[in-house]
């Protein structure tokens, strides 16, 4: 009997991204509908996505950092990733800057009398350091605070390297990784609903932000999306093929069904658990990957930066600011650190976006402009952070392999 021949998880997710946008044009004067019946289908796949992600970040981490057994190579990757890291960000808000001063032209110009921008408390660049250290075993996981989740696992997986070879390591070191089997299966088992989750996140976005909002701000949506592209196909392509040994088609390509995900959900995070399958499918060794994605969904937000720096441009240009040079070096500084404090979820660009403002004193109240276009910034910005990630993992991937093959052929000697 011939076999039914399945359809892969790519081309599912990118049905449903097709389906998910006729629909939501068909639901335009209907967006009460979508909201109120076909979200929440969205909401509890994200829950499901949120509740394996910390579980799925702490044993991955702990796993990849017991497999190296050596403190020093966990150091040197991890020092490799966070220069990766910080470099492209301030690549990618220069980008942003550079491409909303040359479009400033475009921009409209919108009244500023009467806004009002409730902006979170500010935190500052020192309690962000504080932050990332937890004071409590399991405050990390309840409140899904990733950068704690990465310390606690990073320190209890160099509590395991330092009980040293033996039977109480080995028994660890095996529970370990039959733990982190179990919630990879898990896993698999929601990743199988992601067709349907794309379809409920996207088809209430699309009807209740058809193209009737993104009018006035067209311009600027527009320039933020150039950049993103220009960013991601300039820097990652000349990143994975020089220091990946990769083709950026064979890159982007292995990427798809994290990028359609990436830009369905606006979460980082939610897509942590499909970018890890993408890599290790392109070759990207577990070992880096389970420790440099968790850490980029995290702290790695170059679409986030590039969406600051046009938006503050967009903002100053609307109250008749004219920024000067030394006040964008301060933004690409302020807006590569507010990067680390992004938590990964959809909308949270936006609350950074007020730090970024606030360092040149341009009025918070501005962000008023783009809060109600801000999701169809999220799914661009979402896609380039996730692929940032991605590029930074077959890099360190590819320079681990090359080490360890130079070892070898010493050792060999
Ligand atoms: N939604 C973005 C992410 O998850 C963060 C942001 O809002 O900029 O990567």
């Amino acid at each position: 009997m011939k076999e039914k021949k399945k359809l892969s998880l790519a081309a599912q997710i990118f049905i449903a991204l097709v389906l998910a946008v006729i629909a939501g044009l068909l639901m335009q004067k209907n967006a009460n509908f979508a909201e109120t019946y076909i979200k929440p289908f969205g909401t509890i796949f994200l829950n499901l996505l949120k509740f394996i992600v910390v579980p799925i970040v702490l044993f991955s981490i702990m796993c990849g950092i017991i497999s190296m057994k050596d403190i020093k190579k966990v150091g040197s990757i991890g020092a490799k990733t966070v220069v990766y890291y910080m470099c492209t960000t301030a690549f990618a808000i220069t980008f942003g800057l550079i491409g909303a001063n040359m479009f400033k032209g475009a921009f409209p110009k919108i009244a500023t009398t009467d806004l009002s921008y409730k902006a979170d408390q500010t935190i500052s660049l020192m309690d962000t350091i504080v932050n990332i250290f937890p004071s409590n075993f399991v405050s990390p996981m309840v409140e899904a605070n990733m950068l704690q989740v990465i310390v606690t696992a990073l320190i209890l997986g160099f509590g395991i390297i330092l009980l040293g070879e033996g039977e109480r390591n080995t028994r660890l070191v095996t529970a370990c990784n039959d733990l982190n089997d179990v919630f990879m299966k898990c896993m698999e088992m929601i990743l199988k609903l992601s067709p349907i989750g794309v379809f409920c996140l996207l088809s209430p976005v699309i009807a209740s932000n058809g193209p009737a909002i993104i009018g006035s701000l067209a311009m600027v949506l527009l320039t933020a999306y150039v950049c993103y592209i220009i960013h991601a196909v300039v820097v990652y392509s000349f990143a994975v093929k020089t220091m990946g040994g990769m083709s950026p088609l064979k890159f982007f390509k292995g990427m798809l069904p994290a990028i359609m995900f990436a830009f369905s959900s606006s979460s980082s995070v939610g897509t942590l658990p499909i970018n890890m399958e993408c890599v290790e499918n392109m070759g990207a060794s577990k070992e880096v990957s389970s420790f440099v994605l968790p850490l980029g969904a995290t702290i790695n937000m170059d679409g986030t930066a590039i969406y600051q720096g046009v938006c503050a441009i967009f903002i100053a240009s609307c109250y008749g600011i004219h920024l000067t040079l030394p006040q964008m070096l301060t933004m690409i500084l302020t807006a590569t650190l507010a990067s680390i404090g992004t938590a990964g979820v959809p909308g949270a660009g936006m609350v950074m976006l007020a730090m970024v403002l606030a360092s040149v004193g341009l009025p918070v109240d501005g962000i008023a402009l783009v809060a109600g276009v801000d999701r169809i910034f999220d799914m661009g910005r979402t896609v380039v952070n996730i692929t940032g990630d991605a590029s930074c993992c077959i890099i360190v991937s590819n320079m681990e392999r090359k080490k360890d093959a130079k070892r070898e052929i010493a050792n060999g000697l």
